[in-house]
């Protein structure tokens, strides 16, 4: 089955044999070692300098690490301002209000380009937030959020980014410094390639708040993580296996060239993919040069329902991704993440129009 669903991803053969590793106590040097490589790999993909960030690991999905770098990064004095323009956004206002933590809100319509200007403005009229916490890539729609341009503002003003980066981590640029990013989570299962049940935080180490400043969660707390982390041990139990994983997808992705190298693989395959669909009458949902490299959301064809096309597309072999909240009747989207080739693009779209041409069987049919 190919998954053309944004993560979990169809695995390599060198991640899934990985996923076999010895039996492993994380109370042993052997995990101190395989968690101080896993820690220095993340960084290296984006070239951090260890003495200024560190990465933390967790057992969790995404939305664990995005938890723990919301819940743990913004001082108890300090306020917390969240871009919205989708579920990811929404959902890390929704988790800093289950915190108590105060926050505004830049709210924008699902899929819209963020107002930078109206970001400056509430910047401006209170001086007390001192982060602003927005999603890189929107996997909503596919909007890939302007960090650059975000950032800028922020920097002049002394406020950090908290970004999720949950599937942009890996194939996008993301100018960690130059943008002012405090921190930023991601995921073992998306653009990584990797088997799904690991997260993670890379934080610049001069925003991590003194032991037991901050003090909202027991289980999420990234300074603990970062502190014995760093000490080569762990708070709790890791998922071993899936670090295993994580490690052989890393080694992968820097034979392959790294986070530009996929960039490119990613945006010649979503080309591809765009492209074909357009030549059967399918288009994307936001504008050419909106969508990142990972992701595109496209319009249902007319008359078409989303489970006739996932099922007609699932019993071909093909896994495709729904709209999600109020999108999920009118879109679907395709990620092509993973061990995905020019040829599986071939024949998905080959699947696409034989599926299209048995539903307009079907009508003409009816129509008689
Ligand atoms: C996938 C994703 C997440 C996390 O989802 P999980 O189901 O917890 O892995 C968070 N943010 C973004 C932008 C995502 O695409």
């Amino acid at each position: 089955m190919l998954l053309l669903n944004p993560g979990p991803v169809n695995l390599s053969d060198r991640v899934r044999r990985a996923l076999l590793g010895p039996d492993l106590c994380h109370r042993e040097e052997e995990f101190t070692g395989l968690q101080t490589r896993i820690r220095a790999g993340l960084l290296r993909v984006y070239d951090l300098d260890p003495g200024l960030w560190s990465a933390v690991l967790l057992t969790g999905s995404g939305t664990a690490a995005v938890e723990s770098m919301v819940t743990s990064l913004v001082p108890p004095d300090s306020g917390l301002l969240v871009i919205e323009n989708g579920v990811y956004g929404e959902r890390m206002a929704r988790i800093a209000e289950i915190y108590r933590i105060p926050i505004h809100r830049a709210s924008h319509e699902w899929g819209a380009e963020v107002d930078v200007a109206r970001v400056a403005s509430i910047l401006e009229r209170d001086a007390r937030i001192g982060l602003v916490a927005v999603a890189h890539h929107e996997t909503t729609t596919g909007r890939l959020n302007d960090l650059e341009a975000i950032g800028r503002d922020c920097r002049r003003r002394g406020v950090g980014l908290l970004v999720d980066g949950v599937s942009s981590f890996g194939a996008e640029p993301i100018r960690f410094e130059e943008w002012g990013i405090a921190a930023c989570a991601g995921v073992s299962n998306k653009c990584l390639h990797a088997a799904p049940g690991v997260s993670f935080v890379l934080v610049r180490r001069d925003r991590l708040p003194a032991d037991g400043a901050v003090g909202r969660t027991l289980y999420l707390d990234l300074a603990t993580h970062h502190r014995e982390q760093d000490r080569g041990g762990t708070r709790f139990t890791q998922s071993v296996q899936c670090l295993y994983a994580l490690e052989a997808a890393l080694a992968e992705l820097g034979c392959a060239g790294g986070w530009p190298a996929r960039h490119e693989r990613y945006t010649r395959l979503a080309t591809r993919t765009r492209e074909g669909l357009m030549r059967l009458g399918i288009r994307p949902a936001l504008p050419q040069g909106a969508s990142s490299c990972v992701l595109n959301a496209y319009r249902l064809p007319k008359g078409v329902s989303y489970e006739s096309f996932h099922d007609g597309l699932k019993e071909r072999g093909f896994v495709i991704y729904a709209g999600q909240g109020g999108l999920a009747g009118g879109m679907f989207r395709i990620s092509t993440m993973g061990t995905v080739g020019d040829r599986d693009i071939e024949r998905f779209l080959a699947a696409v129009e034989s599926l299209l041409e048995a539903h307009r069987a079907v009508r003409v049919g009816a129509e008689r």
